[in-house]
């Protein structure tokens, strides 16, 4: 009869994880530096961050009696962009339906099966009061590379990370080495130069906090290095050499949802409410709303658009919502300055 540990292994595999390994429940190795970095206020407008420091720095807050951490990496990587030329860019995580759902079945799932062996668990998918990449570096699932992501030495980047944290006593597995060595890729090709120093992040700077996390306007100052990326950001991500060895994920729910990517840039200027949220109906996209979406387009519509663009952007001037009025008028300046050019 296989040991605990390798059943448990056995169950998170059959689920579809990709791997499945355990650290020990214990303070975060970077609690002292993740609580400075929310001191200096680097994670911006994400509020939620600050609260609670205690139980965010150490699963036993969470869960007394907690021994071990269950740590889980789902690959979601589903091949190079989707065809359709609509000329802009979304971060791979967002191509379809959010992950959370997904995930948590599964947890649910094995957390029903470790219950049966006696164990009491709380379970996470990132939104949880836990420093999971710590955990994932202690587990051996992965290292923390230079761009602050988990680097798994046959996922890449491209997996999500869950995590349980149980009350069953599991046989620890060894940290992984940093295998980054002399790499720089991901911090060379940051477009606004947000990951100050190896594994430091200035939140404040990344595209995927000021498309998705911000609710205010973009910093004019980053909005030509926002590019064509109307959701999220995957340049540190794509850079990293580590991802040769990816797969495709078989989970139809990453697939890239035809109905978005068919359209052009363009299309989403014109959504309604309604329409937006029929369009990214189960899409991470839908959280961020219709107008800090449509920010993000006239942005990228700003930095690659044309005259075809205008009609459309300078209708948008006039919406009662201030964030899309300013934005469109920015993105109309930077279209006609290119041409007059
Ligand atoms: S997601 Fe983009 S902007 Fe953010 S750190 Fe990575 S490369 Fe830089
Ligand atoms: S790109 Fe290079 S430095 Fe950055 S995480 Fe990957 S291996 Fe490490």
């Amino acid at each position: 009869m296989p040991d605990l540990k390798s059943q448990l292994i056995t169950q998170a595999l059959a689920l579809g994880f990709a791997d499945c390994r355990i650290a020990e429940a214990k303070p975060a190795a970077h609690k002292a530096i993740f609580e400075q970095w929310v001191a200096d206020g680097k994670h911006g407008d994400m509020a939620w961050m600050a609260r609670n420091l205690e139980r965010r720095t150490d699963p036993r807050v969470v869960l007394p009696g907690a021994k071990s951490m269950v740590m889980l990496a789902l690959n979601y990587f589903q091949g190079e962009t989707p065809s359709g030329d609509g000329g802009y860019r979304i971060a791979r995580y967002a191509w379809n339906d959010d992950y959370h759902d997904l995930i948590e079945k599964k947890l649910k799932a094995l957390d029903a099966w470790m219950a049966e062996q006696g164990g009491t668990q709380r379970y996470y998918v990132d939104t949880g009061p836990v420093l999971e990449r710590d955990f994932a570096s202690d587990a051996g699932l992965g290292w923390g590379g230079k761009s602050t992501m988990q680097i798994h030495r046959r996922l890449g980047t491209w997996f999500f990370l869950a995590e349980l944290i149980t009350t069953l006593e599991l046989m620890p597995d060894t940290p992984a080495k940093d295998l980054c060595g002399k790499c720089t890729r991901c911090m060379d090709a940051c477009p606004t130069q947000a990951i100050t120093a190896p594994q430091q992040m200035d939140a404040r700077r990344c595209i995927s906090y000021l498309t998705i996390e911000s609710k205010g306007g973009i910093p004019v100052k980053f909005r030509r290095a926002m590019g064509d990326r109307i959701y999220g950001c995957d340049d540190c991500l794509t850079a990293c050499p580590w991802n040769k060895f990816a797969q495709v994920s078989h989970e139809a729910t990453f697939q890239a949802r035809e109905s978005v990517f068919n359209k052009r840039l363009r299309d989403f200027l014109t959504l309604t409410d309604e329409e937006f949220r029929m369009l990214f109906a189960k899409s991470p996209i839908k959280r961020i709303k219709r107008p800090a979406f449509l920010r993000n387009v006239c942005v990228a519509l700003g930095n690659t658009g044309n005259a075809e663009d205008l009609p459309a952007l300078e209708t948008l001037m006039q919406d009662e919502h201030p964030l899309i009025a300013e934005h469109a008028a920015w993105a109309v300046q930077e279209i006609q300055t290119r041409h007059r050019a």
